[in-house]
């Protein structure tokens, strides 16, 4: 593309290849040395590049352009599930285990911390939602004697059905 321009001295009408825009030259028809313009000169200002910087500006716009997820929205505006709703959701499921101390203790010896102590270790610490003690009262097989005991309960979560 041409720049298309008029000499200052003389108006002469010049045309010079683009590439040419900002050198000195010699006008053919004063021989004035002369500047050609650049091509997007207007009113004496120029404005290089001003539609590439507006199309920069569009692609930066789209680029920062927020996603929209409509699904959270939905989310924060609805009820809050209950419990066992978002267990179930995620695919977690809540068990009870009671474990009673007249069940862990045999010919005498006392098992309890120890089968406490190894199922605790069997569901893990992030597993384990809860343990209360408990006590109850149970008839001995011996001597046909109500006794009282303790044990515990324990909550813990699995990621499925086991
Ligand atoms: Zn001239």
């Amino acid at each position: 593309m041409d720049i298309i321009f008029k000499c200052p001295n003389c108006e002469q009408e010049l045309s010079v290849a683009e590439s040419g825009a900002g050198t000195e030259i010699e006008c053919p028809t004063c021989n004035q040395n002369i500047v050609i313009p650049f091509a997007n000169v207007r009113d004496g200002v120029p404005r290089p590049m001003a539609a590439a910087v507006t199309n920069a500006a569009r692609l930066e716009e789209k680029h920062f352009v927020v996603p929209q997820h409509q699904k959270a929205a939905d989310d924060l505006i609805s009820k809050p599930l209950r419990p066992l709703d978002v267990a179930a959701k995620d695919g977690l499921q809540i068990h009870l285990k009671t474990i009673r101390h007249s069940e862990c203790v045999e010919v005498g010896k006392d098992h309890f911390d120890e089968m406490v102590t190894r199922f605790l270790n069997k569901i893990g610490q992030a597993n384990l939602v809860s343990i209360n003690p408990i006590s109850y009262a149970h008839q001995d097989l011996g001597s046909r004697e109500w006794v009282n005991d303790y044990g515990v309960m324990i909550v813990y979560k699995t990621d499925g059905p086991t």
